[in-house]
This record gives structure tokens, C-alpha cells and sequence, in this order.
């Protein structure tokens, strides 16, 4: 593997849900999560330390359930629960490739995995293992976009990344507009203020108060991550006013 020399020393990538569900309408299709796991394996190789958070779209998204007559907070846990299934199976995934991980969730099931504990999960991330964060906050009301913040400021980590199945952020939604325009480059400001739909607001405020810039990318195109990882490869980058 070529030396990456990534400008980051700990990062967190949160792993949209439809992601894992490939070409399939539903669920986990078993050739994108090995796929998948081999790019991040790739990535820990070159020395990062990774926090991963799963999303749980791909299985139940808590809204939709809502619209469908279901109480929000009951379905909100169910697609929590969503995030564990992905989180296990990203975790098998992972370790078939060779990465050490443990799966930390924020609602405990002592015989399923750790229960959330920041300090053991950064002793994890010194020991080079890569730490899964499920079931969110453990609250109802948000998506994994909000927890994948929050766990990135408490590991401290230098950039929070977001595989999804876009290539970045857009002016409008690429797959129904043809002139929809790709940004390099945003701050915390434009993306609240042009209420861009990248991340749920109150992930990016998490972010700008903390000062960590957000990667966006697609994690469906093969190698994407690490390239992205070294500056190369499409993307957004959303950070300060006064980024470079
Ligand atoms: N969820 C929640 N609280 C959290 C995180 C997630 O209630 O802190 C629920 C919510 O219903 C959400 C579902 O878990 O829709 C799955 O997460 P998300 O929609 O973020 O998955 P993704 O779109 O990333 O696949």
C-alpha cells in the first residue's frame, strides 16, 4: 500500500445507512459491506485512528416509521436498533479484513457489545483498534448525524467524515437536477444559512463550535476514502469562513 501521509491523526467516519444496502431497496448487501470494510481497512493500515458511527437507514429510519401511524420515540429506538445491526455487521466485516474494532452502543447490551464509555473507547483508539459508536445518542428525536458529531468532539478527533452516496455537497440534488453544481468548499455559516441539507443543523453547529471540519464524500466509489483522506478524490469540505 502506498503511503497515504494523511494530514489527520484521528478521525471519525459516519457510514450512512443505504450505503450498506448497495443496489438492494433494503438491508445489508453482503458484497458492499466487504467492500466497504476493505477501504477502511485500508485506511487504518496507513496508521489513522478510526471512529466509525453506523446509520440505520437502510433497515428503519425513525420518521418514516412516524408517518406510517407509529409513535416517533418507539420507532425512533427501533431505527437505533437499526444502527446496532449495521454496527455488528461492520464489525464482522471488519475483522475478516484484518482490523481490530470494538462496538460501543449508547443504549448497553452487555451481551451484545461495550456499553459506551469515553475513555475506554479513546484507550481502544491508542491501542490502534477501531471504536463503532451505535445506537446513536441513545435518545429519540435526532439522526446518527448528531451522535457522529458528538463522538467526534469527545475522541477529539481532527475531521469528521461523512460516507454517503453523494460525492460531496450540491447546490441541489444531483440525481434530480442536471445543473446542480458540486461546492469544493463551504463554511459552518453558508451551510446553516443556505439550509443545505448536508447533516441535521445541529450536527454542523456541534462541528463549527468545536472547530472540526466535515468531509463529505461517496463511500460507494471503490478507494474513495482513501483518497479523499490525502486531499485527492471528490469531495466538500465544510470548515470556518477563514479555511484556506
Ligand atoms: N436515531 C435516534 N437517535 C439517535 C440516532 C438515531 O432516534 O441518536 C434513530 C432515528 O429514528 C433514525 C434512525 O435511528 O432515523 C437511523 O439513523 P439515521 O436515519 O441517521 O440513518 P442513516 O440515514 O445515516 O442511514
Amino acid at each position: 500500500m502506498t503511503d497515504p501521509r494523511p494530514p489527520y491523526r484521528r478521525i471519525l467516519l459516519k457510514v450512512s445507512g443505504e450505503v450498506l444496502m448497495g443496489d438492494a431497496p433494503f438491508g445489508i448487501d453482503m458484497a458492499t459491506l466487504d467492500a466497504v470494510a476493505a477501504d477502511i481497512a485500508a485506511v487504518v493500515e496507513g496508521g489513522i485512528e478510526l471512529c466509525l458511527v453506523t446509520g440505520g437507514g437502510n433497515i428503519l429510519r425513525g420518521v418514516s416509521m412516524a408517518g406510517r401511524g407509529m409513535e416517533r420515540a418507539s420507532a425512533d429506538y427501533m431505527g437505533m436498533l437499526a444502527t446496532v445491526l449495521n454496527a455488528l455487521a461492520l464489525q464482522s466485516a471488519l475483522e475478516k479484513a484484518g482490523v481490530h474494532t470494538r462496538v460501543q452502543s449508547a443504549i448497553p447490551m452487555d451481551a451484545v457489545c461495550e456499553p459506551y464509555i469515553r475513555r475506554r473507547a479513546l484507550r481502544h483508539l491508542e491501542k490502534g483498534r477501531v471504536v463503532i459508536f451505535a445506537a446513536g445518542l441513545g435518545a429519540p428525536f435526532f439522526t446518527t448525524d448528531t451522535p457522529a458529531a458528538l463522538r467526534a468532539a469527545e475522541m477529539g478527533c481532527d475531521a469528521l467524515f461523512k460516507g454517503t452516496s453523494v460525492d460531496g455537497v450540491y447546490t441541489a440534488d444531483p440525481k434530480r437536477d442536471p445543473k446542480a453544481k458540486r461546492y469544493e468548499r463551504l463554511s459552518y455559516h453558508e451551510v446553516l444559512s443556505k439550509n443545505l441539507k448536508v447533516m441535521d443543523a445541529s450536527a454542523i453547529a456541534l462541528m463549527r463550535d468545536n472547530a472540526i471540519p466535515i468531509v463529505v464524500f461517496s463511500i460507494r466509489e471503490r478507494g474513495a476514502f482513501l483518497n479523499v483522506l490525502t486531499g485527492a478524490g471528490v469531495h466538500t469540505v465544510i470548515g470556518p469562513d477563514s479555511l484556506p
